[in-house]
């Protein structure tokens, strides 16, 4: 985990001694105690969700622009997998799709194919971005480098 914040509380043994305070914890961490499970040959995790969960998912995102006659393709087959807390930066040349991979996955501008999930659910427009649980602020800003 990256580091939960806040200090430890008293725990009563019921659940994980993280829930009240993990940004990523579910229904069932309320009553169910997490058991240590090997996620590599050297890593061990205790978490019901087995370690930070992967929060947002872009998957086969193809989009293309028409520009004076031309078929522009700012996107072809995009994957990405981006997990609670990461910092992800995309870089790449001016005009290579950064900008709209980017509002395709915030929901801004639409895939002409492709899907987009955000903490498991499909992103329709705006739909998650008005959500009030932890992940409002997961994808909170947008910095682009020209490579
Ligand atoms: S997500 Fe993992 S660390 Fe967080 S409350 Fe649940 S079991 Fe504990």
């Amino acid at each position: 985990m990256w580091g939960i914040p806040g200090e430890i509380n008293k725990y009563n043994g019921q659940g994980c001694p993280f829930n009240n305070r993990c940004n990523q914890g579910i229904e069932v961490c309320k009553n169910k105690k997490p058991t240590l499970k090997n996620i590599s040959l050297k890593r061990q995790v205790a978490c019901n969700r087995g370690g930070i969960a992967t929060v947002l998912v872009g998957e086969g995102i193809f989009k293309t622009y028409k520009y004076k006659g031309k078929t522009i393709e700012a996107c072809k087959n995009c994957k990405i997998k981006i997990k609670g807390g990461e910092t992800v930066v995309l870089i790449g040349e001016s005009g290579s799709g950064k900008t709209t991979l980017a509002n395709i996955l915030s929901g801004i501008i639409e895939a002409d194919k492709g899907d987009v999930f955000f903490d498991g659910v499909a992103v329709k427009g705006n739909n998650f971005t008005r959500k009030k649980t932890w992940y409002s602020n997961s994808f909170s800003g947008s910095v682009f480098f020209n490579k």
